[in-house]
């Protein structure tokens, strides 16, 4: 199954292609993860992509269709993947879809994730995340056992750069102009699989594979 996961910064896009992953046994392609990755290896990509994203700003597009190109051509992928944070603009999403043809494959179903604003805001303030696994807590909804320590390797907890609340809003206003079109791109394509984002993580995700079995 060749999957888009869509949706606002802090919809659990990340959380939900988790369990995807676990359910399906596809991988999860995180354009953010990758990104994060060349950022801390110190890559020439990865500091050049840092200063867009420490504004809360896209990464240009011949950067991300780049990664994600590479990255779809590897053997793991040929069983299906989900993509997260990925298309994230129309040309991108058109890009993806040549990329796709060109390995006669396409997309199956945009999973589209919906949230408030001020839910948004509550949840990305409060996100954490481990230096050395990348495992990620939230203050109130999943505090680790030891403040500041990740439960599962004992790596210290931070909080990412792009999670301050003026970024978070700037990442927010971004979403709207540039990534929601996609919203009705992928709806005229007869793909779009809209699912609320509220309510429990176990929830959302059987709402996500009811809506897949529907499709
Ligand atoms: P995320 O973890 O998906 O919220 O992504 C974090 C940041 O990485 C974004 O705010 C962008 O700066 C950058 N980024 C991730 N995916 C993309 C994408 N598809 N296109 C452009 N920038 C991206």
């Amino acid at each position: 199954m060749n999957l888009i996961l869509l949706g606002p910064p802090g919809v659990g896009k990340g959380t939900q292609a988790k369990l995807l992953i676990d359910r399906f046994g596809i991988p999860q392609i995180s354009t953010g993860d990758m990104l994060r990755a060349a950022v801390k290896g110190l890559t020439p990509m990865g500091m050049k992509a840092k200063e867009f994203m420490d504004a809360g700003a896209l990464v240009p597009d011949s950067v991300v269709i780049g990664i994600v190109q590479e990255r779809l051509g590897q053997d793991d992928c040929a069983r299906g993947f989900i993509l997260d944070g990925f298309p994230r603009t129309v040309a991108q999403a058109d890009a993806l879809s040549e990329v796709l043809s060109g390995l006669s494959r396409s997309i199956d179903a945009v999973v589209s994730l919906s949230v408030d604003k001020d839910e948004v805001l509550k949840r990305l303030t409060g996100r954490r995340a481990c230096h050395g696994c990348g495992a990620v807590y939230h203050l109130e909804f999943a505090p680790p056992k030891a403040s500041g320590r990740c439960d599962a390797c004992g790596g210290e907890l931070y909080q990412r750069d792009d999670d301050k609340e003026a970024t978070i809003l700037r990442r927010l206003e971004v979403y709207d102009e540039q990534t929601a079109p996609l919203i009705s791109y992928y709806e005229a394509a007869g793909l779009l699989r809209a699912v609320p984002g509220a309510g429990s993580v176990e929830g959302i995700h059987e709402a996500i594979v009811a809506a897949l079995k529907a499709s």
